[in-house]
């Protein structure tokens, strides 16, 4: 009996510690995976992408103006935004693409796109994607986005940072853009 009793609080404690560490990766508000979660992506497709010797792409995606959104609607409404607009963004994306919410508004995509002319293709996709869905009565929206291709040994962190620096020119644009760079 004491056996049991042991087995079972062995499991019990695996269980919660196991949902602990799941709830500290993963965002409360949307679902999908936290910046925590990216270094360990990160590592595991940097391997791949070495072992096989092809690459792959970081895009970084923004809110435009989701601050007036938030003043005009009141922040229930940006944060059912929020929710709908990775819905749309999973539903119209690749199983083996991962999405993470880097920050606040602001999104970040490993895609397993080996080529300039594909990411372009993908990303013109979504931006056109989530400017044309138009949800219940929410306010519409569009994203800026930001694309670069992962280049052979190069620290991840110059991959993140060139994806940032094009994301910077797209709003510089005049937002609702993708930049390459
Ligand atoms: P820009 O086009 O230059 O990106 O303008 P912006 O207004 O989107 O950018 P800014 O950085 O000024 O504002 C970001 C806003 O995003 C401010 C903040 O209230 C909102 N925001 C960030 N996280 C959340 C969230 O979890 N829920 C809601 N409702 N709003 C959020
Ligand atoms: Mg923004």
């Amino acid at each position: 009996l004491l056996k049991d009793a042991f087995i079972f609080l062995n499991k019990a404690l695996l269980n919660s510690y196991q949902k602990l560490e799941e709830s500290n990766f993963t965002d409360s508000l949307t679902g999908i995976y936290n910046r925590k979660k990216f270094d360990e992506y990160a590592t595991f497709i940097f391997n791949d992408a070495q072992r096989y010797n092809h690459t792959f792409s970081i895009i970084v995606i923004d809110l435009n103006k989701f601050k007036p959104i938030n003043d005009i609607y009141g922040h229930n409404v940006g944060d059912k935004i929020l929710v709908t607009l990775v819905s749309n963004i999973e539903k119209s994306s690749r199983n083996d693409d991962i999405l993470i919410r880097w920050g606040g508004e602001e999104f970040i995509m490993i895609l397993k796109v080996s080529s300039e002319n594909g990411l372009k293709i993908a990303l013109e996709n979504l931006r056109k994607i989530i400017e044309n869905s138009k949800i219940d009565n929410l306010p519409k929206i569009t994203c800026s986005f930001g694309g670069t291709l992962y280049e052979k040994n190069e620290p991840i962190n110059n991959t993140i940072k060139r994806a940032d620096e094009a994301l910077y020119m797209a709003k510089a644009a005049g937002r609702n853009k993708v930049i390459l760079k």
